[in-house]
């Protein structure tokens, strides 16, 4: 019998731990993520933040360390899940929707479901993204804000235990920007899905994160809610970091 009371994580990564060509490029990185929350990892290009991502995706082989979702080892101990497999949720940048595929055929992608089934969680995402009535159009025909509306209720449909996000909204407007990190956490929110976003820019993880991991050549220098990361950092590079935000 376990006598934990705390509830249980929906992201637990131990030791993770990466090389390239000799080179540590992850080190012993460790991270917790509960459900409905969002944790946002924060460094500098270059630093290990898209290869911790893709171990946890399932699309990188970590050289040590373990990785579980919702309590079920998916990495580690000789075991390796593959992507479909680690009920992961995926927002690239530059991971496009089916171009030949309607909105709503992208959006049902992932899905099992039977077709009725399927027609309504593609309606409800559709709705909680603020895209109703697009389901017929495909991707050419909307904005670079909308296709990332569809592609973040394409993410969710199959409802992923954690959503895993790198540099999601670097490819859109200023303008347009704050109005989709908005959107984004709101639908996160709801869905109480764990969140990883991956970003190079501290204004972004003070706005979206409930916590700030901030990396540093493969390591997590320094955890905390956005207030304290901000106002409280570990040393001087980490002040100089957050230095441009205002
Ligand atoms: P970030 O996302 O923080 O910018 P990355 O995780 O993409 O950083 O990369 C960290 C380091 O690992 C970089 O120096 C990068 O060149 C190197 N790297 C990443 N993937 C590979 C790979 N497949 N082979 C060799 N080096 C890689
Ligand atoms: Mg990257």
């Amino acid at each position: 019998m376990t006598q934990s009371s705390a509830p249980a994580a929906r992201l637990e990564v131990r030791h993770l731990t990466r090389a390239f060509g000799g080179k540590p490029v992850v080190a012993d990185l460790s991270l917790t993520i509960a459900a409905g929350q969002v944790t946002c990892l924060l460094g500098p290009s270059g630093c290990g933040k898209s290869t911790t991502l893709r171990m946890i995706a399932g699309v990188e082989r970590p050289d040590a360390g373990r990785i579980e979702i919702d309590g079920r080892l998916v990495s580690g101990e000789g075991s390796f899940l593959p992507p479909e497999a680690r009920s992961v949720g995926l927002m690239f940048q530059d991971f496009a929707l089916f171009p030949h595929l309607t909105v709503a055929q992208n959006v049902a992608f992932g899905l099992r479901d039977g077709r009725e089934a399927k027609a309504r969680r593609v309606d409800e995402l559709l709705e909680r993204v603020n895209l109703r009535g697009y389901g017929a159009k495909h991707p050419h025909e909307l904005s670079g804000g909308e296709q990332q509306r569809v592609a973040l209720a394409r993410a969710l449909a199959p409802r992923p235990r954690v959503m895993l996000m790198d540099e999601p909204f670097s490819g859109l407007d200023n303008r347009l920007r704050d109005g989709i990190r908005d959107t984004t956490l709101e639908v996160l929110k709801e869905e109480g899905t764990a969140v990883l976003l991956v970003t190079h820019e501290p204004d972004e993880a003070l706005r979206m994160g409930d916590e700030i991991a901030l990396m540093r050549d493969g390591r997590i220098v320094q955890r905390g809610s956005p207030y304290n990361v901000y106002n409280a950092p570990v040393d001087r590079a980490a002040a100089a970091f957050f230095s441009d935000v205002n």
